[in-house]
Formats: structure tokens, sequence, C-alpha cells
């Protein structure tokens, strides 16, 4: 036989009806019956599995039932050569049964003078895991109240009160089927006799037990249900044994049967997948002698198995979770991704609870909420991924759509700014609530706010924008709208000149500002900006006035309506007709007319000064444009030509006219020389 870590095996192959020597002969635990349950086929059968032990003297047919009742493959002892079977605790699956089968070796150490050692340890053992103890003994060792077997039960019977003693008083124990297999039954003695010998040994055996004094009144009915079955002799009446052994093998099989044996308050409660670490635990304990605590042993495999199985859910769960790290980190908005965080979370519980729950309830509980804070931990970079990255594209939307919506003439900006902020707000609510997992502690609402004033923000910086444009185009609209108005007034240089001028920029300038008002109202300006927007538009009309003025005033063209105006006087008579020129003309006074009253109109130019007081113009000094903070001073303005300058002009002016007096001599010169 191979051996592997000390322990034998059998060398068939197919899983299902191997067998495992769990404890050895060394009284070493195997390290492989967690692989060897997988390899069962049992380890996610959760409550779905039976556990029945044996117990007996040596070679008295344990292996040989076990086999017949379970189609297990336990060693049977070779009648040829009655060599000695090893010691130890054999372990094998039922075949296409759930019953994991213990066939246990050497509990007859007293009859072979051997320790009881090992006797006591494999009841133990036993005790704390198995539904269904089988007692295995001849007929003819009935009655024998000193026999092995006696001492063996009381073993067993003491062992049990260690282990469920207190369990039974909480009235929360599991209790044991003890089945009693009477062999080689000849029938002389029918088996209700045998039965009534064995209860009575039985009763004497517990009542002669050395009780703890708080379970002094326990009755052996309390811990224990009795059965009682007996077979015909093996070789003697060879049809019947096997006959008979079928009829006990369907009490262990169908379910549906009167006296099915596997009753559910046998059950110790071990889910399939714990059984190894269970029983690795109390063989521990037992081998080193200590007190036999199942509750612990239960809250310690809790604590493993719960462990165990969370971790098996968090490693799946951190997969899933993994592939959208990435797309979140790029700045993506994930579409669905709450939906799919909600189904990893969802489908780590259910895998944890599948399994989990089976165990120490309140161990369950406390790995369950480790868990959910674990899931939810590493969900939560990924929400505030989201989040962020829903902030910023909704903002770019945003500013897109702002764009899009003041393109053209026909919009009302208050209205693309209400609807460019709901359809953000929207968009952003809606995916912020879809990231959203239940029971995680989670808020997306100051993201939210954020997200808000940074398009208050935008919208804020649009709306000046578009204040700036329009401002613009209504100034050059006045620009537009001046420019004839005022070269007419300047053209006809008289005393109200200016009044005329003035007329023009006040009520341009009011239709100007009532334009602004009108448009200003949808873009839901403030007091203080339309205040300063005004402000500005009255200090770029008359910077357009003064534009104007100075265009018409510059020295040619000034210098023009002077020398027009001089002509006009000068060269024509009052009707209109042009002088000719004849000695006794007074050529010098004429021109000395003419020549005055132009030279009149110079510092009329020179201020704009109109004869009607209302019509004067006036604004403050600060800088009112918010667009730009040169100083204006306005009193300065309504200097058109400085005296420097009207001296300039008066003697560019006197020159141009001397000309003209020459020219008008040497005419009538001309005149008489012809
Ligand atoms: P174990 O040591 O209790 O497991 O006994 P085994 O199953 O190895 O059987 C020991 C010997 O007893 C073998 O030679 C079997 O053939 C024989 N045997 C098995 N069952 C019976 C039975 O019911 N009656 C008799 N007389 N012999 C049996
Ligand atoms: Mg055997």
């Amino acid at each position: 036989k191979p051996m592997t870590n000390g322990h034998l095996t059998n060398g068939m192959s197919s899983g299902s009806t191997e067998r495992i020597q769990v404890i050895n002969d060394e009284k070493q635990f195997t390290p492989d019956l967690s692989t060897q349950i997988g390899r069962w086929g049992l380890r996610d059968a959760g409550f779905d599995y039976n556990l029945v032990a044996v117990f007996g003297s040596q070679s008295t047919g344990k292996s040989t039932l076990l086999n017949r009742l379970f189609g297990t493959t336990f060693d049977v002892m070779d009648e040829t050569r009655r060599q000695q079977t090893t010691k130890g605790i054999w372990m094998c699956r039922g075949k296409d049964m759930n019953v994991m089968v213990m066939d246990v070796e050497g509990t007859d150490g007293r009859e072979r003078g051997e320790d009881q050692d090992f006797e006591r340890k494999s009841a133990l053992f036993s005790l704390a895991s198995s539904e269904i103890l089988i007692v295995n003994l001849w007929e003819h060792q009935v009655g024998l109240y000193q026999g092995a077997n006696m001492g063996l039960l009381k073993t067993v019977f003491e062992v049990n009160l260690g282990l469920f003693g207190k369990a039974a008083q909480g009235g929360t124990h599991s209790r044991t089927l003890l089945l009693f297999v009477i062999r080689d039954h000849i029938g002389q003695t029918p088996l209700a006799n045998l039965q009534a010998t064995l209860i009575a040994d039985l009763t004497r055996i517990w009542e002669n037990l050395a009780k703890p004094t708080e379970l002094q009144d326990c009755n052996l009915s309390d811990y224990f249900d009795l059965a009682f079955t007996a077979l015909p002799h093996k070789i003697l009446s060879a049809d019947k044994f096997e006959s008979e052994v079928l009829n006990l093998r369907t009490r262990f099989v169908n379910k549906s049967s009167a006296d099915y044996l596997f009753k559910p308050a046998y059950h110790k409660r071990i889910p399939a997948d714990g059984v190894a670490f269970y029983m690795e635990g109390i063989w521990e304990q037992v081998q080193t002698n200590k007190d036999l605590d199942l509750p612990t042993q239960q809250e310690l495999l809790a604590q493993f198995r719960c462990d165990e199985i969370s971790a098996v859910a968090l490693s799946e769960f951190h997969e899933q979770a993994k592939s959208q790290k990435r797309p979140i980190e790029s700045g993506r908005v994930v579409e669905g991704l709450g939906a799919m965080m909600r189904n990893w979370r969802t489908d780590a519980l259910t895998r944890y609870d599948r399994d989990a729950s089976r165990y120490h309830k309140g161990v369950y509980g406390r790995k369950r909420a480790d868990l959910i804070a674990s899931l939810d931990s590493t969900l939560s970079p990924l929400f505030l991924g989201q989040l962020k990255n829903l902030h910023k594209t909704c903002l770019v939307t945003f500013k897109k759509e702002m764009l899009d919506g003041l393109r053209g003439e026909s919009y009302s900006f208050a209205d693309v700014v209400f609807k460019a902020q709901g359809r953000c707000v929207k968009t952003f609510s809606e995916g912020a609530q879809e990231a959203l997992v239940e029971g995680a502690d989670w808020a997306w609402e100051d993201e939210l706010e954020s997200l808000k004033e940074e398009v208050r923000a935008v919208a804020d910086q649009c709306r000046k924008d578009e204040t700036k444009k329009m401002l613009n185009l209504i100034e050059k609209n006045f620009k537009r709208h001046i420019s004839e108005p005022v070269e007419l007034s300047l053209n006809k240089a008289k005393a109200d000149m200016w009044d005329g001028v003035l007329q023009t920029f006040k009520d341009t300038l009011d239709k100007s500002e009532a334009t602004y008002l009108a448009k200003a109202k949808s873009f839901n300006c403030t007091e203080e900006e339309d205040v300063s927007s005004l402000a500005a538009l009255r200090k770029r009309a008359w910077v357009a006035l003064r534009a104007k003025i100075d265009e018409q005033t510059a020295d040619p063209v000034i210098l023009g309506k002077l020398r027009a105006h001089f002509e006009e006087r000068f060269r024509y008579d009052d009707q209109g007709v042009p002088r000719v020129w004849k000695p006794e003309d007074d050529i010098d006074s004429a021109f000395k007319k003419a020549k005055d009253e132009t030279l009149e109109l110079v510092p009329l130019y020179a201020k704009i000064a109109p004869v009607d007081p209302s019509l004067e113009y006036s604004l403050p000094s600060e800088a009112t444009d918010a667009l730009s903070t040169e100083e204006f001073d306005f009193p300065a303005t309504l200097v058109v030509l400085t005296e420097t300058k009207t001296l300039e002009l008066t003697n560019k002016f006197r020159r141009d006219a001397d000309a003209y007096y020459v020219e008008a001599k040497r005419s009538t010169v001309a005149s008489i020389a012809q």
C-alpha cells in the first residue's frame, strides 16, 4: 500500500470510492481529508450529508458489514491468513449516498490488554461528529456485563457526558443514535430478549457512571436513542445474512421509510466543507487531552471557514471590480457602473451567505459585516471616480451647449443658460444616483454643489462675454447713427452748432441705452452689472462722438470749412453770384469783413458749448468702463481745439485768405490791362 504523510491510502483511482486513513496508528490526523471530501464530491453538500461510525471488538465483521451496508471499500481481514488489521480510523464515502462512514479499528484495547487511550480518543472523536454509532457485537457477547463491550460503552457514555452534558441542560444538544447490531444471531433467543438484556446492562452502566453533581439526574435517553437489530450467521445462513443486511441497508437509504435511521436530530450541524477542519480541531484537542469544548470548536471552525469563504468571494469580486478600474481612472464615465457594482456586491454576498450562513450565527454575522466593509471600500474609489468623471463631462457638455445656444441672433440668453443648467444637473444627478450601492454610506450631493458652482461661474463668464459683444454692437450702431447728423451740424458753423450735435448725441444714446436694457433683461444681469454697462456705454458713446468731432476738426477739414465760409462771403455776392472785381470796388473792406467773420468761427469750433444749457452733457471722471482702467478726464474732452491749435489754424487761414486777396487784386489789374 502506498503511503502519504505516513497515512495509508488505497490504490483505487475512482474518487467516489476512495478511502482515507483519517487517523493513522501513530494517532496523527491526515492533512488530506479536506481534499478527499472534495474528491468524494461532498464539499458543497452543506448539511445534506450523514456521518456514521462503527465501534466494536476486533474481527467481529465490522468492515464486512459497512461494505455491505454502504458500498464502502474498507479492508476485511483475510480469513486464510487471519492477519491483524491496522489500528486507526478510516473513512470512506458511501456508494451513491451522501454518507461519510468511519471504520474505527482497534477499539478493543482492553481485550488485547493494551491501554485504553485510543479507545477513549476515538470514542470522543466519533461522538463529536457522528449521527449514528453502530455498536457491533457477537450474540454470545450479549449479557457478558463484564465483557470488553461494556467497558467500551462505559467509555462512550463518560465521554458523551463531557461533550454534551452541559449542552443537554440548555436543551439544545444533538442526540446520537446507538445502533446495536448483534452478529451471528442463531435465533434461539429472540431479538426482544437480547435487546432487553442489553438495555438492562446499559442502564446499569449509566447508573454506575460517576456523573458530575449537576448532571446527577440525567437519563441515558436524554442523550441517546437506542436501536437494536440482529443478523444471521454469515457462513451458516449466508442467504439470510445477505437479505437481512439488505433490509438494514434500506433503513440507511430510504428517507421515507418509518424506521429511517438518519433522523435530523442526530446531525452534528457541521457543514460538509468544514468537516475536515472541525475533525482536525477535535482530534487536536483530544490528543493534547484538553477539555473538548464543542461550542468553542464550532466557533473556531466558523471563524476559519467564514474567513475562507469570504476570501473566495472577495477574490472573485476583486477580479470583477478590477475590470472597471482602468476606464474610471482614464476619466471615462462607465455606463451602468452602479448596476455592475450592485451585481458584483450581491454576487459576493450571495456566495458568502450560501456557504457561510451554515456556520455559527454570530461569527457568520461578524465576518459578513467585515466582508461588506471590504466590498464597499473597494467600490468606493470607483464610485468617487465615476462622480469626478461625471462632473467633468457634465461641465464640458454644459460649455458646449452654451456655445451652441449662443450662436446666431435670435436666442434668449437666460433661456439658453436655464436649459443647459437644467440638463447638466439632471445628467449628473441621474448618473450619480445610478452609481449608488444600497447600504453603502456614500454621498454625491457635495459634488453636485461644486458642479453647480462651476456651472454658475461659466454662465457668468458667458454673460460677461455676451454683454461685451452686445455693447460692441450697440457702439457700432451708435457710431453709424451719429455720423451724418454730426457732420451736417459741424458743416454749418452757427452759434447753436453744438446744440445740434449734442441733441443728436442724446437722442442716439437714449436709443442705445434702451436697446441695452431690453437685451440685458434676458441676460439676467444684476443691477450692478447694468449700472456698470450703461456707464461704459455712455463713455464709449462720448468717445465715439469725440472721435467724430476730431475727424471733422482735423486741420485740412477745418481749414476747408473756413476757406469755404470765407469764399462764400468774399468771392460771391449776396445772391451767390461769383464776383468780378472792378477797380472801383472796395476789395479791402470786403476782404476784411469776410476774413473777420470767418475768424469768428474758430473759437466756436474750439469748445463744445451748447447755447441751450439743458443740452450740456457731463460724465463722471473716474474710470467707469469696466473694460478699461484708463483715466478719463471729461472736462478736457470738451475742448476741441487748444489755444495753440486755435492760433495755428488762425495763422494758416490768414495765409490762405491773403492768397485770395492777392488773387482778387491781380484779377482787377488784369481786367484793366485788357
Ligand atoms: P473487523 O475486524 O471487525 O472489521 O472484521 P472483518 O470485517 O475484517 O471480518 C473479520 C472476519 O470475520 C473475516 O474473515 C470475515 O469474513 C468474517 N466475518 C465477517 N462477517 C461475519 C459474520 O457475520 N459472521 C462470521 N462468523 N464471520 C464474519
Ligand atoms: Mg475492520
